[in-house]
């Protein structure tokens, strides 16, 4: 096949995502970079849109859900990875991307978080962090940096931050990395490698909002960026290295793949009752009669 030719067959394939539902968000969100990044993903990996499963959460990137042509399930608030967790068990042969805010994934559902890094459930988790929460109006977030004036803060926000690639390194992970909404064809590689990780990959995507986070524009996050792989002797096998260059989110933001451990066991390679079994557990789901059942509840 020529060049052309490819090029004519990726391009199809990526119409082949498109919805024809108008998006609602607003001009330069960096949510638009994000969902280009994610089907860039899907195409160069040769994944049609039934062959994959998109979870998304409530919240600004949740309304994605309908702008895309694929496999979607759009959850409660806080709860998409759970959500995501119980399709990968079901059927570990779907490649499954599940997406949420800050604001969901740091407050409402960070248990769910914890537990998904923990168990290496297998799914590429990326997580949009504009720093505040957009669809209800720019209200302040756990990830909005201090001092910042928001609606429903009208003094200033005056807790520290958390950082959320720093907390996940904290918990054994698997798989971190960190890309920005501005820089799509970087965002994408990150998403086509957590597609090729076996086990829970966690993208931090820092994404401008420029209608409620002033704070941090497209031009204040350009000279800031710095992408791993172009520092000298950055080994991202090691834990160290990638906690220490992911505390900075001031000054010299990294971004890129900052730590990756492909040793870690995916959660269903170490059920005991999934050992040797060649079909995935939704293949196996059997019949049952539950009449009975209910009968006795009548
Ligand atoms: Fe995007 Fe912010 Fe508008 Fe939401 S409020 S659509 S995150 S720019």
């Amino acid at each position: 096949m020529s060049q052309v030719q490819d090029l004519q067959v990726k391009i199809e394939q990526y119409l082949s995502f498109e919805s024809c539902n108008i998006h609602t968000w607003c001009s330069g969100c960096g949510d638009l970079g994000i969902l280009n990044a994610i089907i860039r993903a899907l195409v160069l990996e040769n994944i049609a849109p039934h062959e994959c499963l998109l979870c998304f959460d409530v919240g600004c990137n949740g309304n994605a859900s309908d702008k895309i042509t694929a496999n979607t399930i759009h959850g409660l608030h806080g709860r998409v990875i759970s959500l995501a967790a119980g399709c990968a068990i079901g059927n570990d042969s779907l490649p499954i991307i599940a997406t949420g805010g800050d604001g969901a994934t740091f407050s409402e559902g960070i248990n769910h978080l914890v537990h998904g890094v923990r168990n290496n459930y297998n799914m590429v988790f990326v997580c949009h962090n504009n720093s505040n929460y957009g669809l209800t109006t720019g209200q302040a977030s756990a990830t909005t940096r201090k001092g910042q004036v928001m609606n429903g803060t009208p003094g200033e926000v005056v807790s520290d931050p958390l950082n959320p690639a720093e907390i996940v390194l904290s918990l054994n992970p698997s798989f971190v990395a960190r890309g920005f909404s501005g820089d799509v064809e970087h965002l994408a590689d990150l998403i086509r490698k957590g597609l090729n990780h076996k086990g829970f990959a966690f993208i931090e995507v820092l994404q401008v909002c420029p209608t409620y986070n002033k704070a941090t524009p497209q031009n204040w996050y350009w000279p800031r960026l710095k992408k791993v792989e172009e520092i000298e002797n950055y080994d991202n096998t090691n834990i160290w290295q990638a906690r220490k260059i992911a505390s900075d989110l001031d000054n010299q933001i990294a971004i890129g793949l900052l730590y990756h451990n492909p040793n870690k066991e995916e959660f269903l390679s170490i059920q005991q009752n999934r050992q040797n079994r060649k079909t995935p557990l939704v293949d196996e789901v059997s019949v049952f009669d539950i009449s009975k059942l209910i009968q006795e509840f009548k």
